[in-house]
């Protein structure tokens, strides 16, 4: 017998016993085998006088189906009683009538992916189009195996480019099927809608494939969910029966339960021949925000780190952890998407958490004193509990995605703490840690209250990963000064556990900013070179953050046009701004003095036909930016303080090798260990920055050539994918030696 259905026979049983209990059930797949078409899968009187016992000992049996409505009303004489959803929850029946949901889309959207799946269809065999109501599905069970990966290729590219244009609507998975339904159709909505009508009922749901999961991930911490069949995908429900039989079993032995009294539980062992724990993942990364589900939009994002995780997510069935984005207030409950690529896990935080974690302890202290700006840094008691409890949390998190020995990637400052609360959580598979930011000196390091309980937890990493061997040297003195802890040796031992500290900084794939003739050049980019006709170029393009040093850059630029006037007409500054944490009231501020300075330069300077500045606070992808880049002639790259800087080396990977712009470059940047090649400024001198940019615009090309042939050899020596090799390579290697000394 399998422990683990026998394991949850106990809590199977008291929720069986449950004086109001509910059946969520789906149909096929779980209370029917499935057949070659949807008329041959039928009910038979056998399973639906089950379900009618079931309604006899007073549970409400709740039918959830895909199905259209016209399947599902001869089903319902069979079980009287019970209450249907048909389409997942866009139609319900309560025993009286069919209601639809609240907000109907308008079915004709669908026309027009309903038509090109049709076209595609009647191109394969076997293949059909179900059209309901509110969505449209292609089945594929009747196609010949052969042929199947060339007709889901092309439907996926149907449905990926018509979702672009309706993003009210998603697809779905199903079993040998795919679907383009509305987002607000779910069987999720079934279970509000039960719960609405059921106060104090218990919630036990059985289900078989992806729309049930949205089912599962609705129920309380009272309620249960069972799988049907063994899901390979992560799934919400923590136990599974074997198949559709094991299914019927287990709503005999739901009816004998109820049937007998408290002290007898009838056998388990008929049901759970195939009963185990569901999937577990064996590789989670942790990151505060997540990649996007959707292609496009993770263009935009995160700089180098998505498209660095996403290929060793996909190879090792990894999970991505982070937050919604939104705001709930509820306990923190994870969603799960195991389709997308990569496969997400994600929840609402508490509102709480976006003043004090976030916007706090985060943002308010740990950002600016990493980045060397204690005049900006905030501390209060408040902000740090939320911070353990968030750290706690995304740790709570992690344990019911990961299996025990997964291997866990924790990223930035936000999550310092994650990695102890996962080992309290008694989690044994190796855990690292990046920091992507800065770490500040010891003696800066030493003002943050609690910076002994910090680096007590950050001991708790295998792996401490830094961009710089500065960063990781400042770490080893903070813990020499404030622990007493030796780490000069590059490695920590501390609580019986050895935590390597490495630097490896991260890079960029050069080859998505290399300039690609097939693509159509921006509209954009095409009239910012014509506007400057022979005038040169200067870039900048960061977010906008105080640690990048905008308003001084642009106290050097006007710096340059005072004292050295012969650039005055001849050349253009344009500062890309992207909007970044624009509800905390700094950033609004820096906001307003850089849109000053900026009024200020032009109105000084500019001309009628001349603008030395422009000024965009605004966000393009990075198939527009890498046509900006080798549009500039200089890049001013200045931040006051950076971790890395992606910026700089995707401005070195888009150059023409033949014609390539001049990087000017802070020397507090991480890059600028990196690019020793580039101009190195510093950019809290802004005279000395005019200089420097003064020489980056008088440059010869040679000497161009030169400097940059030298910096694109390190921009491709280490690209982002060999940083997430390496970090994964040292990560178990310590773990494993580890493991062999402890
Ligand atoms: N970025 C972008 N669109 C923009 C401006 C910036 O996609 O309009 C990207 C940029 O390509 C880079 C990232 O944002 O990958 C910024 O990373 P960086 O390390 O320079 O700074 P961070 O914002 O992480 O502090």
């Amino acid at each position: 017998m399998s422990p683990a259905l026998n394991d949850h026979a106990s809590t199977l049983a008291s929720l069986a016993r449950q004086p109001r209990l509910a059946l969520l059930i789906d149909l096929d797949g779980t209370l029917i085998p499935f057949a070659p078409t949807l008329e041959q899968a039928i009910l038979t009187d056998d399973v639906a006088g089950r379900l009618r016992i079931l309604t006899e000992l007073g549970v409400q049996v709740i039918v959830i189906s895909g199905r259209p409505r016209n399947h599902i009303d001869p089903l319902r004489r069979q079980v009287p009683g019970a209450w249907w959803f048909a389409e997942h929850a866009s139609w319900r029946h309560d025993g009286s009538a069919w209601s639809g949901p609240a907000r109907v889309n308008d079915p004709r959207a669908l026309d027009g992916i309903a038509a090109q799946l049709g076209d595609l269809a009647g191109k394969f065999a076997g293949a059909r189009v179900e059209r309901k109501s509110l969505s449209c599905a292609l089945h594929w069970r009747q196609v010949p195996p052969v042929a199947r990966a060339a007709m889901t290729a092309a439907a996926d590219v149907a449905i990926e480019e018509w979702l672009e244009t309706h993003p009210d609507h998603e697809r779905l998975e199903g079993v040998e099927m795919v679907e383009v339904r509305p987002r607000a159709c779910h069987k999720g909505v079934a279970v509000a809608w039960a719960r609405e009508r059921l106060p104090d009922t218990h919630f036990l749901a059985l289900g078989d494939d992806l729309t049930d999961e949205d089912m599962f991930r609705s129920l309380s911490d009272r309620d249960l969910a069972i799988a049907v069949g063994r899901p390979d995908r992560l799934s919400h429900a923590r136990v599974y029966v074997a198949d559709v039989p094991s299914a019927h079993q287990l709503l005999d032995w739901l009816a004998a339960v109820r049937g007998l009294h408290a002290d007898q539980l009838p056998p388990i062992e008929d049901i759970d021949a195939g009963a185990r724990e569901t999937k577990r993942a064996p590789f989670v990364v942790i990151a505060n925000r997540m990649p996007s589900a959707r292609p496009v939009d993770r263009q935009r994002q995160v700089g180098g780190l998505v498209a660095a995780l996403e290929p060793v997510l996909e190879k090792r069935g990894g999970v991505w952890l982070g937050w919604s984005g939104e705001v709930a207030e509820r306990e923190p409950t994870l969603v799960v998407d195991a389709t997308s690529r990569p496969a997400r896990a994600c929840f609402d935080f508490p509102a709480a958490w976006q003043e004090h974690f976030y916007g706090g302890l985060c943002n308010r202290a740990i950002w600016p004193l990493f980045h060397g700006f204690p005049g900006r840094v905030r501390y209060s008691d408040e902000d740090w509990v939320a911070y353990v409890d968030a750290n706690a949390t995304f740790a709570r998190l992690a344990g019911e995605l990961a299996a025990p020995d997964a291997t866990i990637w924790v990223h930035d400052y936000q999550l310092l703490l994650t990695g102890a609360a996962m080992r309290h959580r008694a989690h044994t598979g190796p855990i690292g840690l990046f920091l992507h930011i800065p770490f500040p000196t010891a003696e800066l390091f030493e003002t943050f209250p609690w910076a002994g309980e910090l680096l007590r937890a950050m001991l708790a990493y295998d792996l401490v990963g830094f961009h710089t061997q500065r960063y990781a040297n400042n770490f080893i003195d903070a813990l020499e000064r404030v622990l007493g802890v030796d780490a000069r040796d590059g490695t920590a031992h501390a609580a019986g556990r050895a935590t390597r500290i490495a630097a490896m900084p991260i890079g960029i794939e050069p080859a998505a900013f290399r300039p690609d003739p097939t693509r159509p050049t921006s509209p954009e980019v095409d009239g910012l070179c014509a506007m400057l006709e022979d005038r040169k170029l200067v870039l900048g393009v960061d977010r906008l953050d105080y640690s990048k040093g905008v308003p001084e850059r642009l106290a050097a630029f006007e710096h340059l046009l005072d004292r050295h006037p012969e650039w005055r007409r001849r050349v253009t500054f344009v500062q890309v701004s992207v909007p970044s944490r624009s509800d905390v009231p700094e950033y609004a501020e820096l906001r307003q003095q850089v849109e000053y300075l900026v009024g200020h330069i032009n109105g000084r300077f500019g001309d009628a036909d001349w603008l030395p500045v422009r000024y965009l606070y605004r966000s393009y992808t990075h198939d527009v930016l890498s046509q900006l880049y080798r549009a500039a002639d200089v890049a001013l790259v200045t931040p006051l303080r950076d971790g890395m800087n992606l910026v700089a080396k995707e401005f070195v990977a888009a150059q023409d090798p033949e014609r390539p712009g001049a990087l000017v470059l802070s020397r507090f940047a991480g890059a600028a260990e990196t690019l020793r090649s580039a101009v190195l400024t510093n950019p809290f001198h802004a005279e000395g920055m005019a200089d420097d940019l003064h020489r980056a615009l008088s440059m010869s090309e040679a000497e161009r050539r030169e400097r940059h042939a030298q910096m694109l050899a390190e921009v491709e020596r280490e690209t982002s994918h060999d940083w997430a090799d390496r970090f994964l390579t040292t990560l178990r290697a310590q773990a494993r030696e580890d493991a062999a000394h402890g």
